[in-house]
């Protein structure tokens, strides 16, 4: 099984009507041997699971090894990003971090994980903008999932001075209340 380290996020440079079998026959003409993304989000929300993760895709040239693709159906270097597509690709990443333990600076935009020699625009300047938004967002959400520990048990784990110094600020307080 590859290890994965990076999420890959992409426009398809292409109307918004776009099907998962156009983009199958664009790469067929270039002669991969399969659809270079691993998930499509279409314009109504919809994801779909196009390549098993466990397969090197072909979204960057030359950082395929450790990445998966994730592309958004849409030109955004000209449109805005569609609600529904927003919520999905937040959801599919989301979902992606926890699956393979990632962090923020794991969620890169084709640009910023492109080669010097292989520039692009893709995902275009609205999906990237948005991307930016979403990091700010999943970032507080993995936040929460590491603190899963309850209140209770943290108290009973505390060094003995510290239970002692609650123990005592509780007695004061008893006490105060009792008066
Ligand atoms: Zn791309």
């Amino acid at each position: 099984m590859r290890k994965i380290k990076s999420l890959a996020v992409h426009h398809s440079a292409s109307p918004s009507t776009t099907t998962v079998a156009d983009i199958k026959k664009w790469h067929e003409k270039r002669e991969w041997p399969h659809i270079a993304y691993h998930y499509v989000i279409l314009n109504n929300g919809k994801v779909v699971h196009t390549l098993r993760d466990a397969q090197e895709g072909f979204g960057v040239y030359g950082k395929n090894k450790d990445s998966l693709h994730i592309c958004v159906i849409g030109d955004f270097t000209k449109s805005p990003v569609l609600q529904k597509q927003i919520d999905s690709l937040e959801k599919t990443i989301l979902k992606l971090c926890k699956k393979y333990k990632l962090q923020i600076w794991n969620i890169y935009g084709h640009l910023e994980l492109a080669l010097e020699s292989h520039p692009t625009q893709c995902p275009g300047e609205h999906l990237m903008k948005e991307l930016n938004l979403m990091r700010v967002r999943i970032s507080e959400k993995l936040k929460k999932e590491k603190n899963p520990i309850p209140l209770e048990i943290q108290v009973e784990t505390l060094p003995n001075w510290r239970s002692n110094l609650l123990q005592w600020i509780m007695e004061i307080i008893t006490k105060l209340l009792k008066r």
